[in-house]
């Protein structure tokens, strides 16, 4: 997991929903932003379209999301678009290409997308090897089948019938992490950084997606909560959506994101609702204190929630003139 990044926010900017503790110099943001962001933070309103992101390079992909939704693009299109250019960027070694590989050397990739509108749609694919942007893949899976979920080398053929190219994924610098791993001669990668995304486009209508290479140096075939619909993502267009990123074990034991969800629909901020779900997660397992989850929430009237067991979660918030990373609320120090 990456750890505090030093930034212009190196001050903790939330204190959760106790309060918050945003200034305009924290965020280095013009009054009327920060206004905005307070008031999004305390669970909304913020006419859409308000997308939302986990860590730095959900900036990209939830900026991408953004602008797809404002020029009147289709919100699953807008999550899949976004997301796609992460998956694709060989730096991020947590997703897609130059993702940190399984104990094999062999890059697995999870991805999800759920339609937050009628039907609840969704589509998943799990532990798939060869191809570059599976939430693209995760998508078909919804569109072009009456499934929800498919699997290894299930998911691959049918991702190559839809046309989608095999690719190798292990780029040389994966490689050289991997070996450093095997031969114990580099630093120690512990955890993996999912890049998800919460959209609120149009008309209220919502839609979620994430995707991630999973653990560094997993077993063979491990699947984590990215790809499970609920665990690594949820999304009801008549409440909101959430996504998780960090220890995927944890986040499965309490279907992390429809925990989110649901409590949002009983009537919790998002803020409320992502600090209520870990809190469940380190009541579950107190060892999980010395563990990375992280939740981020948005719901149908542009609240958002984000934080985190561990400090060093980011947020990535984009929308009208309002563009943000922040470092989130933290449950320990
Ligand atoms: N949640 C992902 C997994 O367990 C990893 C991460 O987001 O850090 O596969």
């Amino acid at each position: 997991m990456r750890s505090n990044e030093p930034s212009s926010l190196s001050r903790r900017a939330f204190i959760g929903s106790s309060g918050l503790a945003l200034t305009a110099a924290s965020l280095g943001a013009d009054e009327k932003s920060e206004k905005k962001t307070k008031k999004i933070f305390r669970g909304g309103t913020y006419k859409g379209p308000l997308a939302v992101g986990t860590w730095d390079h959900g900036t990209l992909a939830a900026r991408a999301a953004l602008r797809i939704a404002q020029v009147g693009g289709r919100v699953v299109e807008a999550v899949e678009k976004g997301i796609n250019l992460v998956e694709v960027d060989p730096k991020v070694t947590s997703v897609g290409l130059g993702g940190y590989p399984n104990a094999k050397g062999i890059v697995e990739l999870d991805a999800a997308i759920m339609d937050g509108g009628p039907g609840l749609r969704c589509g998943s694919v799990q532990s798939i090897q060869g191809i570059s942007t599976p939430i693209s893949v995760a998508r078909k899976v919804m569109e072009k089948t009456p499934h929800v979920q498919l699997v290894g080398e299930g998911a691959r053929k049918f991702a190559l019938e839809q046309g989608y190219k095999n690719a190798n994924l292990l780029t040389p610098n994966a490689k050289k992490a991997w070996e450093n791993w095997k031969n114990k001669t580099g630093p120690k990668v512990k955890d993996h950084d999912t890049v998800g995304v919460v959209l609120l486009g149009r008309s209220q209508r919502m839609a979620a997606g994430c995707s991630t290479s999973g653990l560094a140096w997993k077993l063979p075939g491990r699947v984590g909560d990215s790809p499970i619909i609920g665990a690594g993502l949820y999304c009801d267009s008549d409440v909101g959506g959430a996504s998780a990123t960090g220890v995927g074990e944890e986040v499965l034991r309490v279907c992390g994101s429809f925990l989110v969800v649901e409590a949002m629909r009983r009537g919790a901020t998002p803020q409320e609702a992502v600090e209520e779900a870990l809190a469940r997660i380190i009541k579950a397992d107190p060892k999980n204190k010395e563990r990375q989850v992280a939740f981020i929430a948005l719901s149908k009237t542009g609240g958002v929630g984000a934080a985190s067991i561990r400090p060093g979660f980011q947020v990535a918030i984009e929308g009208e003139k309002l563009s943000l990373l922040l470092p989130t609320y933290s449950l320990e120090s």
